[in-house]
């Protein structure tokens, strides 16, 4: 991904409206790219703390910011290790149908 492509997706990122592979790719980009990481924590400050004006919430927004980022990954993890495991189960049901028809053709027919 390409810092001037992060740029449409800032909003959807903040707004948790980003998802699958543009999440991922986009998440390792702000996390190399400091002008990228710094242009999106502007946004989510002014963001967050016109909301928070509204709310009289807390305004630890940088730590707010940070815990997104690391669930968000963690999201990101679990995601690709369903999608690993759902693989591995796909290829065990595989190789267990070949045996069956082995076994099937070696004893029946
Ligand atoms: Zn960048």
């Amino acid at each position: 991904m390409k810092c001037q492509d992060t740029e449409k997706y800032i909003n959807l990122f903040i707004d948790d409206k980003l998802t699958g592979i543009r999440l991922k790719e986009y998440i390792e980009h702000i996390e190399g790219c400091d002008s990228c990481f710094d242009e999106m924590e502007t946004n989510y400050l002014l963001k967050g703390a016109l909301l928070r004006l509204e709310e009289e919430g807390s305004y630890d927004l940088h730590g707010e910011l940070i815990t997104k980022i690391r669930n968000t990954k963690k999201c990101l993890e679990v995601h690709e290790m369903v999608t690993m495991l759902r693989r591995v189960a796909l290829i065990c049901a595989g190789i267990a149908l070949l045996f069956e028809l082995v076994f099937v053709y070696a004893f029946y027919l």
